[in-house]
């Protein structure tokens, strides 16, 4: 049962219908096939909503989605919150301004990330300038890429010492095999950032293929 007494149906319906738009849009683009990928939304400072586990992207309603507390605890009964769960939370607890986080299992970026030692270089592309604060092609990218586990909190604990580590990475990162995670200040900004992380990254790999040949 969601606490009214903690979070306005009006504020929830609002950030649900825009993270179903998205999750439309990318599911559209096969960027979360086979109920892949997961999506989160900050709601205050003790809550965030997030896709419940095993839901198809490409037709997600807001009934999809789930108020989990910053505990990662699940406000409503009996649902279950992505697996990866434990991934969103790292980021809002490491920033307080991140507002939205969005995970997507693209095929180039999914395919790039075995090809890649611990981070993908990004640099000289235009479509740098899509990131907050970046205001030339020639700004160096890093994007983390971490080996893949089904430890969740070892993952978490990787990213963690990542983040702690880097005072001003890129708003994304690999999971070997696996996918891309990106975020930002809102919905909005997050959707920006994956949308130009997943760009990059395609870049990237044709760029690669093409030195090839
Ligand atoms: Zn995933």
């Amino acid at each position: 049962m969601r606490d009214a007494r903690k979070i306005s149906v009006a504020s929830f319906a609002s950030l649900a219908e825009s993270l179903c738009d998205i999750c439309h849009l990318f599911g559209e683009r096969q960027w979360c096939l086979a109920t892949s990928g997961n999506f989160s939304a900050r709601l205050d400072s003790d809550h965030f909503m997030i896709t419940q586990s095993g839901k198809d992207k490409s037709k997600l309603t807001p009934e999809d989605l789930m108020i989990c507390n910053m505990q990662g605890r699940p406000e409503d009964r009996g649902l279950i919150p992505s697996a990866e769960t434990a991934l969103h939370l790292c980021l809002y607890h490491h920033d307080p301004d991140i507002g939205a986080v969005f995970h997507t299992h693209s095929a180039t970026a999914t395919a790039l990330s075995r090809h890649a030692d611990s981070a993908v270089a990004i640099t000289g592309y235009e479509m740098q300038k899509a990131f907050a604060g970046i205001r030339s092609h020639e700004t160096g990218l890093s994007v983390p890429v971490f080996d893949n586990t089904q430890d969740m909190a070892a993952l978490a604990k990787n990213l963690e010492d990542c983040l702690g580590n880097s005072p001003s990475p890129a708003p994304g990162f690999l999971i070997r095999g696996h996918g891309l995670y990106a975020w930002g200040k809102d919905v909005t900004e997050a959707q920006r950032h994956l949308e130009a992380m997943e760009f990059l990254l395609s870049c990237v790999w044709h760029d690669r293929s093409a030195t090839r040949q």
